[in-house]
């Protein structure tokens, strides 16, 4: 394995990722990604699971999914989540070669709680929280540190029959007492649950003593291989805790790469905050078009490939990184936009009078603009009496007060006459669209007045914008992304014969 082989490979298209360190020393490179199932994921997720993902593809190696849910009380995971995680990462292209889920391997996290505690790397502490945290930060031991692993046997069995209740003893591992950081020195690893106050969704009230994640993730990353473990700055403190405890067992550290922090300028990632803003009606769901959910932005038709360019951007870097709704757009339109087939939505419409139409004519216009190979939607326009209806956007009659002349589109052209709120009056100028670039006529978009379909637009603050939408999108289905022409993109929510709901993405 060399770093040759990193630089070949780039599934975005576009940066290629640096090596990763260290290499040689591992016979495969095992990497994971380890949500919490207590919501769906989110922006802040995309970067440690395509990066973990694309490492172990870029080495032929592995990477594993692996839910952390052993914090029934403060972190509850809730069923529902494990299989929308499932299908965000899936939606991603991080396809996992294997599953773990922490609360099956509770006996194991036993096993090795049981084995630190016999070798006298681990007690069991009853201090009260703040006793405890007094002698720890003046760099002293608590007095069940000098326990015999006996007596610390027996009072690990009884955190496990109920002897202790809830926050009565933990299970600490050994550290040096004067590590710099106190949060390092002789850290918590299990504690008990009230089991039957916090019941676990997948095994109920079965365990009441459970690892924290720093343990649990811990004893994992070794039994299961993870060569590289890849992720954020915050998780800088973990590495030295894992250590103490590897060092306990005999087992060798692996390799960390810790990311800088994404910072964002107008996208709120707190999953607490979008958690409560459900909980309390201020949203609908975690795929509300206000949330910067995955599902939320799968919805709206935002494409892995962008994200995928997005975190390729930022690569593994420790430097912090920025993060916008405008570079989130841009991103997106660059990758959209070359699928996008464009079809014509009113917003809010007003009829435009044309007069002196003497004749019918058929408008042309593409369904993409660089696919001449597919065919055109083609309008027909058939006046009465000379006068043509069309419908055109009330967000156009700014454009329509100060133009002499507008076009519209793959039409013809028209000199307008008057302009009400309500009604617009035109009349006929020329059909030639050079004759519209000479008097600089600005290009409108518009749809027959008739043989439409009802469209809404759900907008990304939950509004509603609702008007007329051609009938060739029937030839779309639910998923399609599209561009309204002149509107913006999104994506197809729902659809039938008579009506479509189309989630909006951007301009
Ligand atoms: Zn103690």
């Amino acid at each position: 394995m060399s770093a040759q082989a990193v630089s070949s490979q780039d599934q975005s298209g576009s940066k290629a990722l640096p090596p990763l360190p260290n290499v040689d020393k591992y016979a495969m490179i095992v990497t994971r990604f380890a949500p919490n199932p207590d919501f769906v994921l989110h922006l802040g997720s995309i970067r440690a699971i395509i990066l973990s993902h694309d490492y172990a593809r870029t080495y032929n190696g592995r990477f594993l999914l692996r839910f952390d849910d052993t914090d029934p009380r403060l972190k509850k995971s809730a069923l529902e989540y494990y299989d929308l995680i499932r299908e965000d990462v899936r939606w991603l292209e991080c396809q996992w070669d294997a599953e773990y889920i922490a609360s099956d391997r509770i006996l194991v996290y036993y096993e090795h709680a049981e084995k630190v505690l016999r070798s006298g790397d681990a007690y069991i502490c009853t201090c009260t929280p703040d006793n405890f945290r007094l002698s720890i930060n003046a760099g002293r031991a608590c007095p069940d540190r000098s326990k015999s692993a006996e007596q610390n046997l027996a009072d690990w069995a009884k955190m496990l029959n109920g002897g202790f209740g809830e926050g009565e003893a933990v299970l600490r591992i050994k550290t040096d007492l004067s590590h710099p950081n106190p949060a390092v020195r002789d850290w918590p690893a299990l504690r008990i649950i009230d089991p039957v106050k916090y019941p676990h969704p997948r095994v109920g009230s079965k365990y009441r003593v459970w690892p924290l994640f720093n343990f649990a993730a811990a004893i994992d990353d070794h039994l299961l291989g993870v060569s590289h473990v890849i992720r954020g700055k915050e998780h800088l403190t973990n590495a030295p805790r894992t250590e103490y405890l590897y060092k306990a067992l005999g087992w060798e550290i692996q390799e960390y790469v810790h990311y800088g922090r994404l910072k964002t300028t107008d996208i709120k990632l707190s999953k607490s905050l979008m958690v409560k803003e459900i909980e309390e009606g201020l949203v609908e769901g975690y795929s509300d078009p206000r949330l910067p959910t995955l599902a939320a932005l799968r919805r709206r038709g935002y494409v892995p490939s962008a994200l995928r360019k997005i975190v390729y951007e930022m690569g593994p870097r420790p430097v912090d990184a920025t993060l916008s709704w405008d570079n989130v757009n841009a991103t997106n339109r660059k990758e959209i936009d070359k699928i996008a087939h464009r079809y014509s939505f009113i917003a809010n419409p007003i009829i435009i009078t044309v007069s002196g139409v003497e004749q019918t004519y058929d408008a042309h216009l593409p369904l993409h603009p660089e696919r001449k190979d597919l065919p055109d939607r083609i309008f027909k326009v058939v006046p009465k009496n000379g006068t043509a209806n069309l419908l055109i956007s009330s967000q156009d009659i700014d454009l329509l007060r100060k133009s002499k002349v507008v076009r519209l589109m793959e039409l013809f052209n028209v000199e307008i006459q008057s302009v009400e709120n309500n009604s617009i009056e035109a009349a006929f100028h020329s059909q030639d669209y050079m004759k519209a670039r000479e008097v600089k006529a600005p290009l409108v978009n518009w749809l027959p007045s008739e043989n439409n379909m009802i469209g809404e637009v759900v907008m990304p603050d939950a509004s509603r914008t609702k008007g007329p939408v051609e009938t060739n999108i029937r030839q779309e289905k639910v998923g399609s992304i599209i561009q309204m022409v002149r509107f913006g993109f999104g994506r197809i929510d729902s659809l039938n014969a008579e009506r479509v709901t189309v989630y909006y993405a951007h301009r």
